[in-house]
């Protein structure tokens, strides 16, 4: 099997495994609780708050709260935000957010919100005018991803947060690092010091599924929503989950001590994949090739045929990648992604994106360099888009009953 769906998840690194062991069997207790036998997870947990929260630069441990997933940490951060600020009611977003967002603020549209949502270009590059133009005297949240899970796009959020709080210092910005964390450089006290929170979700880097984390700088006008239990200083209710907390700190330790040399190989091997379709395969083009992209994020449009068609072939040889489409209800919706940054109809249905890890091997990629244009012409050879585009059109069948 060749795994090239990491920015979908990844697998948990056998350290993070075995880090999170004994916190199921032998230190299984609940942090909360005052007997002695209980003193290990509760360091075990403030252990792992303490060096995310250095990790990211925070000013305190407390600045950060534990969560069951990235979802969770941006509802959160949105709802949170709303109920404490209850003066404003204008928030700005962008069209290629994550539907952990995006529809949180579609949600919040039907509440009677108004919700600006800032284009981008071509690129995936978001309009820098139309942003600043939305900022407004009742503006409370702006809530602009790091980098896009689609195509890898980053965003210039030092620019923008800098911006945001010159223009309002009262407006929050959050951003939502949940593809970002661990691949590219963050911090709350340098290129992030006008964040206000952050989202971000452990399964994304080689922590197990099910743990998440939400950054609030201290100060922050935003009320969580767990009601409950006075876990997180009252902030989110709900025993925390200790082993998987353990399994993320480690998680980013490894990949601060591997960070530079894993990007490095990851950003080889991508371009090394990416050289080898645009070479091979005519009429293929790399959406968002030309900015800022994630070193292991590669979408790749193959025009006139479908991704879904591209990815059963690719799942038939063991190869996992992911399509732009999510196929609902019969229909086939095209990625909300590429259709904002204006892909053309016959490139954004087939779209397809590979996502690489610390773990991807050169092996793996050279064996979709040879399969992955052999998919393409034999789907090619079966699409009318494709014989249109040929000036072939096809030979209608006879009608039946005539
Ligand atoms: N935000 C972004 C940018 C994502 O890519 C994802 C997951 O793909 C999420 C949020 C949601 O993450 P989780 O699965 O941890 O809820």
């Amino acid at each position: 099997m060749i795994y090239l769906d990491n920015n979908a998840t990844t697998a948990a690194a056998p350290e993070v495994v075995e880090a999170i062991q004994p916190f199921f069997t032998k230190e299984y207790f609940n942090p909360s609780s005052m007997y002695a036998a209980a003193q290990p997870a509760r360091d075990a947990l403030e252990s792992a708050r303490k060096q995310i929260a250095a990790a990211l630069g925070a000013s305190l441990p407390s600045e950060l709260l534990f969560t069951s997933c990235a979802t969770e940490s941006c509802n959160a951060a949105i709802f949170g935000t709303i109920r404490a600020n209850p003066n404003r009611r204008h928030i700005i977003t962008t069209a290629v957010e994550h539907p952990a967002v995006l529809a949180v603020c579609k949600e919040l549209e039907h509440q009677g919100f108004d919700i600006s949502y800032i284009g981008v270009d071509r690129q995936g590059n978001i309009n820098l005018g139309e942003f600043v133009r939305n900022l407004r005297k009742d503006t409370l949240l702006t809530a602009v991803m790091h980098a896009n899970n689609e195509t890898g796009a980053v965003f210039p959020i030092e620019r923008l947060s800098r911006v945001v709080k010159e223009t309002d210092p009262n407006i929050i910005f959050f951003c939502d690092a949940t593809q970002s964390m661990t691949k590219l450089p963050l911090t709350m006290s340098g290129t992030f010091r006008n964040v206000d929170i952050l989202a971000f979700s452990g399964h994304k880097f080689h922590a197990p599924k099910g743990i998440g984390g939400l950054f609030i700088r201290s100060g922050t006008r935003c009320r969580t929503f767990l009601i409950g239990g006075h876990q997180e200083s009252g902030r989110r209710g709900g025993t925390e989950n200790v082993p998987y907390i353990v399994g993320m700190a480690k998680a980013i330790e490894l990949a601060a001590a591997t960070h530079h040399n894993d990007v490095k190989r990851m950003e080889l091997l991508r371009n090394k994949l990416e050289n080898a379709l645009l070479e091979q395969i005519p009429n293929v083009e790399i959406n968002g090739r030309e900015t800022l992209r994630m070193p292991n994020t590669l979408n790749v449009s193959v025009h006139y045929i479908e991704g879904e068609g591209i990815l059963y072939q690719l799942s038939g040889l063991g190869i996992c990648a992911s399509s732009g489409s999510a196929c609902t209800s019969g229909s086939l919706e095209p990625s909300h992604v590429l259709s904002a940054m204006g892909v053309p109809f016959t490139a954004k249905h087939g779209s397809i994106r590979f996502s690489l890890s610390r773990y991807t091997a050169e092996t793996e990629i050279d064996t979709v360099i040879e399969e992955f244009p052999k998919i393409v012409a034999r789907l090619r050879r079966l699409s009318p888009y494709w014989d249109q585009k040929n000036n072939k059109p096809r030979i209608a069948s006879p009608a039946v009953n005539q």
